[in-house]
């Protein structure tokens, strides 16, 4: 049996291809700017997670310029061995005085965060809670973990309540959810999660992923959103969506933090984060706390797109953020939306199964603090265009 002969034998890409639907790995030869351009043509960005707009922050740049000429271009080693700078040390608490936790560790990546962290933490007996629509690198962080997992409906805290109250209080039990999900934009229900948590003294993590810098007074994310920070034992974030760079970090109590530090593995066997990618997350924390007119300008933004959408007749969903889906139901609907929309200068991001149900295609739209009323205008005349040449829209 040839290991291989499932690859020669893939052809779904190829199909959407010849069929001229295929809208991954599109190559941007620009800044991350609210308009891109794409085969040497202007197109308004509505799939980036650049939700602040720092990534093209001149001092985020400088920043990142600074570390390049100081430390070089890379770290060569683990932080647990040679690859821990001061740059790292600085950052950690700086995020651990942000999130408002004692401790902060960052990671190379946000997935290898879930990864190391729930694998970590899970032994032989311990339960780990997920969301259904918990994103891939919990659940894989999960199937890493020695412990058992047990999936809840999507933000369904009954559910999950039900299936807390069936579980061995012998066991240690933790749960884990997205703060906001980031193909849906729905917020977790937190307050729902902490009553049904405490009855097994389960501890909870949140992957804030889309929540730091956008939810909550000071961008704190959904913890801060609810007013709920000292319920979260532990609080994930990326460096890759508001905070402009690459990289993660989980932060919640010292000891904690600690054992993480030396257990993860995929943070003791895998390369520091690089000098750049820390000194221009560092610079984006700075502006963060000191310019929340970004975080107001995305949520005007935001407003205006769902009012924009769902008055054009389309269905978004749950969406409470910035992520706003645009339900198209069969694969090939989302397929063709997109493609048509990249005609008309929009990008967007089609979803389909197995990342959403059979069914349950959909247009993952996302917005910027740095839109302007003239991109989001153009984008909707867009999307009443195309969503009324496929039907979707009357
Ligand atoms: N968690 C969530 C909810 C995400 O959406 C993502 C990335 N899209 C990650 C974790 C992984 O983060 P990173 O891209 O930094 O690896």
């Amino acid at each position: 049996m040839d290991l291989f002969r499932k690859c020669y034998e893939f052809h779904d890409a190829d199909v959407i291809k010849q069929a001229g639907f295929y809208s991954y790995f599109r190559t941007i030869t620009s800044a991350q700017d609210p308009v891109v351009m794409i085969d040497g043509k202007p197109v308004i960005m509505l799939g980036s997670n650049n939700y602040l707009g720092l990534t093209s922050h001149p001092e985020v740049k400088e920043a990142a310029r600074q570390a390049i000429a100081k430390y070089g271009s890379g770290c060569a080693g683990s932080r647990f061995l040679n690859g821990t700078l001061d740059i790292h040390v600085q950052l950690e608490e700086k995020l651990a005085a942000f999130i408002k936790k004692p401790a902060a560790l960052m990671f190379s990546t946000g997935f290898q965060v879930n990864l190391g962290v729930i694998s970590c933490l899970l032994d032989r007996g311990d339960v780990v809670y997920l969301d259904k629509l918990d994103h891939a690198c919990i659940i894989d962080g999960a199937r890493l973990g020695f412990g058992a997992a047990v999936k809840f409906n999507h933000n369904d805290m009954a559910d999950l309540g039900r299936r807390l109250a069936l579980h061995d209080s012998k066991r240690a039990a933790l749960v884990v959810v997205d703060g906001v999900f980031s193909m849906e934009g729905d917020i977790v229900d937190l307050p729902g999660l902490v009553a049904a948590a405490a009855s097994q003294s389960c501890k909870i993590m949140v992957d804030d992923a889309h929540g730091i810098g956008v939810l909550g007074a000071n961008g704190r994310g959904t913890a801060e959103h609810f007013g709920l920070e000292d319920k979260v034992d532990l609080i994930m974030g990326t460096f890759s969506k508001s905070l402009a760079s690459v990289g993660g970090f989980i932060a919640g109590e010292a000891k904690v933090v600690d054992y993480i530090r030396h257990h993860a593995r995929s943070l003791i066997f895998s390369a520091a984060p690089p000098p750049a990618s820390v000194a221009a997350t560092l610079k984006a924390v700075e502006i963060i706390e000191r310019e929340p007119e970004r975080r107001t300008q995305l949520w005007e933004n935001t407003h205006f797109m769902a009012e924009g959408l769902t008055s054009l007749g389309f269905n978004t969903g749950n969406s409470a953020t910035p992520v706003i889906p645009v339900l198209a139901g069969e694969d090939v609907i989302a397929f063709k939306l997109a493609c048509r929309l990249q005609d008309e200068g929009v990008f967007v991001n089609p979803i389909v199964s197995p990342a959403v149900p059979p069914g349950h295609a959909l247009l993952r739209t996302s917005y910027m603090a740095t839109h302007t009323r003239e991109h989001l205008a153009r984008a909707l005349d867009a999307f009443k265009k195309v969503g009324r040449e496929v039907g979707l829209i009357p």
